[in-house]
């Protein structure tokens, strides 16, 4: 492990969440040398814009429900209020008239965190056992707890019509339709703008003196083939982590989910309003029953955007030899703008059932956004083993994103050394089970989640017809 100090020149080679929260808190703890890169434009950091890694999205959810890892539940609830200090700070700068040169993309009165409350649904009559166990961890937090309501007990509906949350109990009709809506809805949580949250964290980066420097130990090298050295490198590139530190890869899988959004007019008042953040509220479907169906209220430009991740997809590529599955986006060099035709029925069969009027509208684009999954969907934030100078920051799992204000608090424990605290501990360098299940890292190229396998979806399919197969 390399032995740093508040001189030391540090490299973090990657803008998404990871890196940006890694580069926040060590400028934040007095490290004058911290200097981050990235090989995508994340200065705008969308997804249109060839930004698209995993955080150049348009919107990510804010959860507590973490069945029974109390540590993850925690450390959002404490992400929380920075979430809310950051709104605060950027209503601040527009009462004060200033912009303060925030990057492009960003203005000051802009909103980052919506409380637009959280519906979590069961596909079955009953609660999973993560349902139930979240429940139970939420009551470690009594405040938490409070906070849920039951859709099937009268006392907790009532509760949330006092509260002004009735509406969100059931806004699919799912009671009128005869299912059972075994659901919950958390009065905590929302979503985030995600992108133009990154550009959020950039500019307190930049604020807090995180730029550019060169050298001595170890470096990197640019596409404009100029070397950059530094003391120690970090390494947080999200899905293309395990292509430029092999070693990680027998712990790291590159997996796709699949997005699909519809696009509401704005002259469609009827619809504006149902699907505003005020009346619509995050909603997960069947998400460890095999459904993995997600969707968010509409944002300020009418998107809705609908996630599918009961099957993530892998890539399987040649890299130096070895097979190692890897994004395929519309920005790298083996396109890809098409999900599988699997993941596109689901959402269209979810829509069909319970936002029937939406289908008018049809699809409006759909993608594969790339998570990097470790073998136990705990991060992976580590030295790496006899590679002094290099430490590797990713594994977020699906759920990395809520964390950005604090990660990097943690990380900066990791990088100092020392005794490790239960992050510390939790996401430490991990070598996978011999023959074992490794949250399907086993499957490798003959799995059947490979996406050359899978018979693609095209714009020809984005139109909605025949009957619904829920
Ligand atoms: C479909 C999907 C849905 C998700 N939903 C949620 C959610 O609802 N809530 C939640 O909390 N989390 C969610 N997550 C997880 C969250 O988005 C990730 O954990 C987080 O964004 C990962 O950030 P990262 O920095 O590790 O990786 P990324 O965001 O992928 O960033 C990696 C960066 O590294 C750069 N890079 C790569 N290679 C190089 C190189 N050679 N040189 C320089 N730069 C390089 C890339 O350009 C990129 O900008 C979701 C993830 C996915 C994929």
């Amino acid at each position: 492990m390399t032995q740093v100090n508040k001189d030391s020149k540090i490299i973090i080679v990657g803008a998404g969440v990871f890196g940006l929260s890694t580069a926040l808190w060590l400028a934040k703890s007095g490290y004058k040398s911290v200097t981050v890169f990235d090989q995508q434009p994340y200065f705008t950091n969308s997804y249109r814009d060839g930004a698209d890694g995993a955080s150049a999205d348009i919107n990510k959810i804010i959860r507590f429900s973490y069945g029974k890892e109390i540590e993850y539940q925690s450390l959002a609830l404490e992400a929380s209020h920075i979430w809310d200090e950051w709104n605060q700070e950027l209503a601040n700068l527009k009462q004060s008239g200033e912009d303060a040169g925030l990057p492009p993309g960003l203005s000051s009165g802009d909103k980052l965190w919506f409380n637009s409350r959280m519906l979590r649904m069961s596909a079955s009559e009953s609660y999973g056992e993560f349902e139930k166990e979240t429940l139970k961890t939420m009551e470690k937090e009594a405040r938490l707890r409070e906070k849920q309501f039951e859709c099937r007990n009268e006392a907790d509906i009532q509760r949330a019509q006092e509260s002004g949350w009735g509406h969100k109990v059931d806004p699919f009709h799912r009671k009128e339709l005869g299912r059972a809506h075994s659901a919950v809805l958390d009065s905590t949580a929302g979503f985030v703008a995600a992108g133009r949250s990154c550009l959020w964290a950039l500019h307190l980066c930049r604020k807090s003196g995180v730029n550019r420097t060169d050298g001595s130990v170890y470096g990197i090298e640019t596409e404009d083939s100029r070397s950059h050295s530094a003391d120690l490198i970090i390494v947080a590139c999200g899905g293309w982590t395990p292509t430029l530190v092999p070693e990680i890869s027998r712990s790291l899988e590159t997996t796709a989910g699949s997005i699909v959004t519809v696009q509401i007019p704005q002259d469609n008042q009827e619809l504006w309003d149902r699907y505003a953040p005020e009346n619509m509220p995050v909603f997960t479907w069947g998400m460890r029953e095999g459904r993995g169906m997600y969707g968010f209220p509409r944002m300020e430009d009418g998107i809705v955007k609908f996630g599918y991740r009961a099957t993530k997809w892998t890539n399987y590529d040649d890299i130096n030899g070895k097979p190692l599955s890897v994004p395929k986006t519309a920005h790298t060099s083996k396109r890809e703008t098409n999900i599988p035709l699997t993941a596109l029925h689901a959402v269209k069969d979810f829509i069909s059932e319970y936002l029937p009027e939406l289908t008018p509208l049809g699809i409006n684009s759909t993608r594969l956004c790339w998570y990097t999954d470790s073998i136990d969907n705990s991060f992976m934030i580590d030295h790496v083993p006899s590679r002094p100078g290099l430490m590797v920051c990713s594994g977020g799992s699906g759920h990395g994103f809520k964390f950005l204000p604090i990660l990097g608090r943690e990380v900066v424990k990791i990088v100092e050394g020392g005794k490790k605290n239960v992050y510390g501990e939790m996401w430490r360098w991990r070598d996978p089970k011999e023959g074992g299940k490794n949250n399907g890292l086993e499957e490798g190229v003959s799995g059947p989640r490979v996406l050359a396998k899978q018979k693609m979806a095209s714009e020809k399919d984005w139109s909605f017809g025949g009957s619904s197969r829920l």
